[in-house]
């Protein structure tokens, strides 16, 4: 009851990378960054475990950006190339590379790295990829007719990776997806049909993140815009409830999200946001236990895993630590509390 899971990505510390910064540069090269990143790993794995998290994820501390460093192993891509593009509706301008040409994956992309996650933990591990729309609205496109025609050969190419991932021991292939809180039509069009194709065939639980950002500026002052109830979720839910998506993740904490949104979810398990990523202030135990039992209202406890919003990258890492222990108590609290 309440497993508890974070959305992926966790601080990178700073002898490995630029702290507190999206894309923040590594700090070691060659095979020092590879120890590196796997010395970071075992860090977090480790954290995970004490802070009584039952799904683990690497942290993503192997990669520089949830997007890039996908694409990085894709071939098509012209990666000098570089177009500026408005991300998430001109939220935030990014040059990003551009597809050039027919995409393919010469190789795998992160199994090598999650082969080593996956040896140093006996508990339920998770694997987070960038999910085909996202990918879309992160790279600028001058080979394909049209962005689902390309969101659909990314698909390809993440289903082949998830695949490998899952026969390697991945519990759970995530795919994270915040355009889905962006284009609420085009994901009802071909944003479903494409996270589809991404999961084909998987037998592993397949999960969808989708969130209202990083605790960043740029995204802080977006929120600021959408009003006092955020209705994002209403428009897609539907459709996701009818997907071939195991598990969707919604942001709960310090947001404005109505919960009663989950409503929409009924055949689904639910990530619910218990901990924001913003880096002020860290939420208590009876908190996050007060955001499961407020869940609870709308969906049956067995459905419900305690999460983080979102990822935690540019946080400080002592601030995403006690995140995370805030969030296994919370759970534990709230195990206790339907026991009494
Ligand atoms: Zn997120």
């Amino acid at each position: 009851m309440f497993e508890t899971t974070i959305a992926g990505s966790l601080p990178r510390p700073d002898w490995l990378a630029e702290p507190e910064r999206l894309k923040g540069g590594w700090k070691l090269e060659g095979e020092a960054l590879k120890e590196g990143q796997r010395r970071a790993c075992r860090e977090w794995i480790q954290h995970q475990e004490e802070a009584g998290i039952d799904i683990l994820t690497d942290g993503e501390v192997y990669r520089r950006h949830f997007v890039h460093s996908f694409l990085e192993g894709i071939s098509g891509i012209d990666q000098n190339k570089k177009t500026v593009m408005g991300i998430r509706d001109n939220r935030y301008d990014l040059e990003v590379p551009t597809v050039t040409e027919a995409v393919s994956r010469p190789a795998p992309v992160f199994l090598e790295d999650f082969k080593y996650t996956r040896s140093l933990t006996d508990k339920a591990l998770k694997i987070t990829l960038p999910g085909p729309m996202t990918i879309c609205d992160t790279i600028a496109n001058d080979h394909y007719g049209s962005r689902p025609e390309m969101a659909m050969a990314f698909a390809e190419l993440l289903n082949q990776e998830a695949r490998e991932l899952e026969a390697a021991g991945a519990d759970v292939v995530q795919f994270d997806e915040p355009a889905f809180n962006v284009f609420m039509n085009d994901v009802n069009e071909w944003g479903i049909d494409t996270l589809n194709r991404a999961v084909a065939g998987l037998k592993c639980t397949k999960a969808v993140h989708i969130c209202y950002g990083y605790g960043i500026d740029e995204n802080n002052r977006w929120k600021e815009t959408l009003g006092d109830e955020w209705r994002q979720y209403d428009e897609i839910f539907p459709a996701l409830n009818k997907s071939h998506i195991d598990q969707v993740s919604l942001e709960c904490a310090s947001s404005h999200v109505p919960l009663s949104v989950m409503r929409h979810l009924s055949d689904k398990h639910l990530m619910v946001g218990c901990v924001a990523v913003t880096p002020d202030r860290v939420e208590s135990p009876e908190e996050v236990a007060a955001t499961i039992k407020e869940a609870m209202k709308y969906v049956d406890a067995e459905r419900i895993l305690p999460c983080t919003n979102c990822g935690m990258t540019p946080i400080p890492y002592d601030i995403a630590l006690a995140k995370i222990k805030a969030l296994g108590q919370g759970a534990a609290l709230a195990r206790n509390s339907l026991q009494a």
